[in-house]
């Protein structure tokens, strides 16, 4: 079986099933998703391995998990403030030190 030339850049032979060279191959995937974007895309700063989002510094699922903690968080503040509404009597007697003259 004789080795065929890469019809499209005739360097590299072909293997077995092959219709063009592994090289050009790649070449053509990496050619054709390319969506047109003016910026370059940026990763997120969390994982690393995913884009960030328009106007954030994380990727989708992060900012997912960056709002369930921040909502947790919320509501946790709000729990703290629900006990720091009911006054603490306790502690206000401490302060009877006004002996200023
Ligand atoms: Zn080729
Ligand atoms: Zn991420």
């Amino acid at each position: 079986m004789a080795l065929r030339k890469c019809p499209k850049c005739e360097l590299n032979y072909l293997r077995p099933g092959e219709t063009i060279c592994h090289v050009c191959a790649s070449a053509m995937k990496r050619k054709k998703p390319v969506p047109v974007e003016e910026e370059e895309v940026v990763m997120c700063s969390n994982c690393g391995e995913a884009p960030a989002v328009k106007g954030h510094d994380l990727c989708e699922e992060c900012l997912r998990e960056q709002k369930r903690e921040a909502e947790l968080e919320l509501m946790a503040d709000k729990l703290r403030a629900d006990e720091a509404d009911m006054p603490i009597e306790e502690d206000i007697e401490d302060e009877e030190e006004n002996d200023e003259e």
